[in-house]
């Protein structure tokens, strides 16, 4: 079995996410006391936030590159950067290691595709769901996007920095976000992206209108998918 580097921290709360599906995965998979081989570098969330929001991508880039470049010499076959946001540096990421890095914007659009769909909403931070780094790697599947009008892009952001990274999950924040989704399939999607690695603490299968691309669970399939093959 390959060792997955988990680059976390981004929020903690998914990166424990992460780290309970890698393993659950793996013991699925090859039963009996199985669990993933996998090692995980936290970064403290504060310092990549005041980056964010200082627009300050290159220093962010260097840190997170640094962090990798210690996963793949701690022995990591393959870096995971558990963050949809991130992924705007991951071209520096990757360039830094010799290992693999699994870019999540791919993993999603290949489940999306899977599926049999070509059009679907995105919810994620801002900077996901505004920015060409996300929008076009997965435009670059074939796929249509639709994104949500500018107050409840405002409001969906508001909530993952100040209540899901945090752990706080909230029944109106909830109701919130399943009626942003029907509006997103009255305007033509046929499945959503859950493109923040948190948003499936708050929006299962079941509450939502539309088929939901998990990021977080996609995300660790694919690493143990890498992990176990030959
Ligand atoms: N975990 C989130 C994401 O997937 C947001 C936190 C961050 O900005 O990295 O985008």
């Amino acid at each position: 079995m390959k060792t997955i580097g988990l680059l976390g921290g981004m929020s903690w709360e998914s990166s424990a996410l992460y780290y309970r599906l890698v393993n659950q995965l793996v013991q699925e998979q090859l039963g009996g006391l199985h669990s993933a081989r996998c090692i995980m570098a936290s970064i403290d969330f504060a310092d990549i936030e005041a980056l964010q929001s200082t627009g300050q991508w290159d220093v962010a880039g260097d840190l997170l590159a640094d962090t990798a470049l210690g996963l793949e010499a701690a022995g990591a076959d393959m870096i995971v950067l558990c963050t949809n946001t991130m992924h705007k540096v991951s071209d520096v990421i990757a360039e830094a290691v010799e290992i693999p890095l699994l870019h999540l914007a791919d993993v999603t659009a290949q489940a999306v595709i899977a599926a049999g769909l070509k059009t679907v909403g995105l919810l994620g931070t801002a900077f996901t769901m505004e920015q060409d780094f996300y929008l076009d790697r997965i435009a670059g599947h074939g796929l249509e996007i639709l994104i949500p009008e500018a107050e409840q892009r405002h409001e969906v952001h508001r909530v993952i920095y100040e209540e899901l990274v945090r752990g706080v999950i909230s029944e109106d924040s909830r109701n919130h976000f399943v009626d942003i989704i029907a509006e997103l399939a009255g305007r033509g999607a046929e499945g959503i992206i859950l493109g923040c690695t948190e948003i499936e603490l708050l929006i299962s299968q079941e509450a939502s209108p539309l088929p939901v691309f998990a990021t977080t669970q996609l995300h660790a399939e694919a690493a143990v998918r890498l992990a176990l093959e030959d």
